[in-house]
Formats: structure tokens, sequence, C-alpha cells
């Protein structure tokens, strides 16, 4: 036997009888299952824990909920602070304790009861078409309520997650009655009731409909990557408004462990991997979204839209405002 495969041989028989078999990782992911199916792969690959997505488009905590102690679910893997907040609030999380997450993501990413924990983030930010805005004219989320955007604005729901998320974090930083008023100046501006996903607003923009709308950082990743939106990305610069005295709303995809984890242990170690220097990497070029990890870069096509100075408001102080986001949203009917 050469000294390789005695060593080998040796390896396996220490293997299977001091390891127990690796469970594979069960996840359950409102998230495109083929934008976090390259992690999960350098995730086997390193580890030799598989993993298998279920893609939930409704109703995961439900499920969850109904499956009890008998679902085979260990991860949830979801974008949005409201709905992460909702998995918290349905009780089927748990908190994990450890050194390797609180190390890796910042305070304002991660739940402080360690429920859930930001892996990438991105900025809500403007898009602006070339032609007809003068990129300095684009300053604060408030200003959007300036007469000076009359018929100017595209917009997705008010209804919608993401912009619920950006009404929430007006609510903090300025009140219920200076949000109304915003909402209701923002309306006055727009240059057609609210509709579609954040693509087709620069679509708009594109067409000549509008000259801004609101939209996420790497929906521009994603249409300058598609050769039919391409041209609609070419149209329009990507620009970062702030709150006054304050940043750019940001927002996170997350990961959270069920509470009944079946698999515990690999769980927790998918976890701190998606943290790691190489996935934070692999969610930077694929996905085009912001590493949660300080000191791992975006892509060279995020970097190259500019530094975003990020509000550090925690997450977790604008879900429970979501609620009151969406009674104001419906109080100046701003979808109508
Ligand atoms: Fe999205």
């Amino acid at each position: 036997m050469t000294r390789t495969l005695r060593t080998a041989a040796l390896s396996f028989a220490v293997m299977a009888t001091a390891l127990p078999a690796l469970a594979d990782v069960n996840i359950y992911s409102y998230r495109q299952p083929e934008l976090i199916q390259p992690i999960l792969d350098a995730f086997t690959a390193e580890t030799g824990i598989k993993t298998n997505v279920s893609f939930i488009d409704k109703g995961l905590v439900e499920r969850l909920q109904a499956e009890g102690d008998r679902s085979p679910a260990d991860l949830i893997l979801t974008v949005d602070i409201s709905r992460l907040a909702e998995a918290v609030a349905g009780g089927v999380t748990q908190p994990v304790e450890s050194e390797v997450l609180t190390a890796n993501i910042p305070a304002e990413f991660r739940d402080p009861d360690n429920q859930w924990f930001g892996v990438t983030t991105r900025a809500r930010i403007v898009y602006a078409s070339k032609d007809r805005v003068d990129p300095a004219d684009v300053t604060s989320y408030e200003d959007l309520a300036d007469p000076k955007w009359q018929g100017r604005i595209c917009t997705r729901s008010g209804a919608h997650g993401y912009t619920l998320a950006l009404v929430a974090a007006m609510i903090k930083h300025h009140g219920e009655d200076y949000t109304k008023t915003w909402l209701e100046g923002v309306k006055a501006n727009l240059a057609r009731k609210p509709q579609g996903n954040d693509r087709a607003q620069v679509k708009a923009i594109w067409a000549g409909e509008c000259d801004i709308s609101l939209g996420n950082t790497y929906y521009m990743g994603q249409m300058v990557a598609d050769p039919e939106q391409k041209a609609w990305a070419d149209a329009v610069n990507v620009l970062f408004p702030v709150f006054e005295g304050a940043g750019t709303h940001m927002n996170v995809s997350g990961v959270a462990l069920t509470k009944a984890a079946p698999n515990r242990d690999e769980a927790v170690k998918l976890m701190e991997f998606l943290t790691s220097q190489e996935a934070q990497e692999i969610y930077a070029e694929i996905n085009h979204e912001y590493p949660v990890v300080p000191g791992t870069e975006a892509s060279e096509l995020v970097q190259s839209w500019g530094e975003c100075a990020p509000d550090t408001v925690n997450l977790m102080e604008l879900a429970p405002l979501r609620a009151d986001a969406l009674r104001l949203v419906e109080t100046v009917d701003f979808d109508g």
C-alpha cells in the first residue's frame, strides 16, 4: 500500500468511527434558487454538507407553524426586514449564539437577540434619466416631495415591502405627521399610478414616461446583464439619496435558524459560511448586492455607481413601524 493510500484509508476509518454522518441542511427560501445555489455549491464543496432548497413564494411562516416540530426545515433565507421580523414574531426561529456571526456582521444588520442575521445589504436608490436629470438635483428622500418633481416620478406600489421599509424609515426619522405630508407630496409628483416592479420603472424612464424612480441597487446589475433590459439601464444614472442628516436607506437579505431545525450544527455552519469572505464575494459578484461583512468589496459594477453612505438606523427599529407605514400609504391612497 502506498503511503497516500494508507493515509487515505486511515483517515476514512477515523472519519467513519469518530464522526456521525453529516446531515443535509434543508432551506426554506423566499430567495430565487439561482441566486443562492452558487453559494450553496461552494459550501458543499468545502464541508461535504449537502443542502436542499425549497423555494417558497408565499406563506413561509404559516407553513413552518403548521409543520411544527416535524418541520424538515433548518434555515429560512429571505429578503426584507419585514419578513425576517415576521418570522421572529411568528415564533418559528431560534437564537444562534455564534462568535463568527456577531464578529462578521455589523450590529445594525442583525437582530439584537440573534434571531436573524443579515448576509447582504441593498440600498433603495434613485434611478434618474441621464438625459433629463442633473444628478446634483437628486439629494434627499425628503426632496422627492418637492414640486420640482411634479409629473416626473415613477414607483412600484406603496404597499410593497420595499416601499413600506422606506416609509417606515421616514417615520423613524421624522414622525408620522411629516411622513403623511411627504407621501402626499410624492403622490402629487407621480407621472402615473404606482405599478410594476423596480425594473419596470427604469423601463418607463427609458421610454420617456418619467424622469426618476425608486429602486433597489442590485436591479441595475440584473438589467445590465439582460440583453433586453440593457438599454433601460443605459438610460439612467444610479444616484444615492439620503435622509437629511443621515444616510441612504438600506435593507437586507438574511438568514434565520428555524425553531425546529433537525440539523442544527450543520445549519449553523452554513450560516457562518454565508458570512465568509468566499460567500460574500459570490453574493457581490452574482447578485450585485453589498457584502454585509466589512472589508469585503462590492462588485466592480456596484463600485462604479459611487459611494453609498448607509443610514445606520437598526433595521429592527423599522420593523415595528411597518404597520404604521402601511396605514399611512392607505390613508393617502398612494396607489390610487
Ligand atoms: Fe428584489
